[in-house]
């Protein structure tokens, strides 16, 4: 007997598999059968002509102000969306010294156009390091999951200061320091590590991000906090030095390429547009991004995907995380005769 069935639906699952047509039995909060529900239940819900889905995330969000205040985390989960990551583009409030976090409220304002007043009279700050944000958090409710990713601006200014400005370089220490606060976040659950390189994104004063021009000796040696461990995704925004020319695209994408290796080969999702700029460069990016991940595969044979056997109807498919799965999605070029990274002068000598 189970306590509740949804019949007639059709089933995504979330594995990347098929959409396949099934029931789905809930037992004591817990789905028990996918598929075949042979069971009588308490409760049925015909779900004919809906999908029927364990819930949706949403990889790119900027909740990190809001997550403080708000419980519903709304709109997204009005929409719907039951995960969010946040922490995207090198962006959000931890770690952070005290004085430090108007900067931040400006770096954030600037960057995604969220009001900088609603930011400083909503948050309701109660940390400096990484975990003690994290902690803030948890200890109220919300009524959809979040994962917290470690934004590059954020921890810069942390470790750097007033240095930490597009042009000044990060010494040997001030590196050795982010990989060592990146570290700590990561092994107290932090999901990830984003950077961003926009020459658009611009804080509310107009400057630039503080790493947005970070050298990849910089991206490299944080990278590397995430070396060993089993969990942890990078996230890169750029625009690939967009105005100064296509020709900057490939070294541009070698640092992030730089950054996977270093971490170990961890998983990298790259935010993916048409820019008028540059039309053709979303083309480049997938390109260069399934070169990478087939280059990392060969590279750590030991990383190789395992496979289980899935719900009925689907193929046998990765158990990888749903970050790798969507990098892995988006790194598909399905015109690969018309891609135009392919064209670029810099390409050919790959
Ligand atoms: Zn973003």
């Amino acid at each position: 007997m189970y306590d509740l069935k949804i019949v007639g639906g059709t089933v995504v699952d979330g594995s990347g598999g098929q959409r396949f047509d099934g029931d789905v039995a809930v037992r004591d909060g817990r789905v028990v059968a996918v598929g075949e529900c042979p069971e009588p239940a308490a409760r049925t819900l015909d779900a004919r002509g809906a999908l029927v889905t364990p819930g949706w995330v949403d990889i790119h969000t900027h909740y990190d102000g809001q997550v403080s205040w708000d419980e519903e985390l709304a709109p997204s989960s009005i929409h719907g969306v039951t995960t969010v990551a946040m922490g995207n583009c090198g962006v959000g409030f931890a770690p952070v010294e005290p004085h430090d976090r108007q900067r931040l409220v400006e770096l954030m304002e600037g960057v995604e156009d969220i009001p900088g007043s609603a930011l400083s009279e909503g948050i309701r700050w109660g940390w400096r390091s990484f975990p003690e944000y994290m902690e803030a958090l948890d200890r109220m409710p919300h009524a959809i999951d979040f994962v917290c990713q470690v934004p590059h601006d954020a921890l810069r200014v942390f470790v750097m200061g007033e240095r930490a400005l597009a042009t000044e370089s990060a010494t040997e220490e001030d590196v050795a320091r982010m990989r060592e606060v990146l570290r700590e976040a990561l092994l107290a659950g932090a999901a990830g590590f984003s950077t961003g390189r926009s020459d658009n994104h611009r804080s509310a004063r107009g400057e630039a991000t503080p790493a947005s021009e970070a050298a990849g000796r910089e991206l490299a040696g944080i990278a590397a906090a995430f070396v060993g461990l089993r969990h942890g995704v990078l996230q890169a925004v750029s625009d690939f030095d967009i105005l100064t020319g296509d020709e900057r695209f490939h070294p541009e994408f070698d640092l992030l390429e730089e950054m996977v290796a270093a971490s170990g080969g961890h998983a990298m999702s790259v935010s993916t547009m048409q820019r008028d700029h540059s039309p053709e460069q979303w083309r480049w990016i997938l390109e260069r991004a399934e070169r990478c991940r087939a280059r990392v595969r060969r590279a750590l044979p030991g990383r190789r995907p395992r496979h289980r056997r899935d719900a009925p109807g689907s193929r046998r498919r990765s158990t990888r995380s749903w970050a790798s799965r969507a990098t892995r999605r988006s790194a598909t070029c399905r015109s690969r005769s018309a891609c135009g990274g392919c064209a670029t002068p810099s390409s050919r000598r790959a």
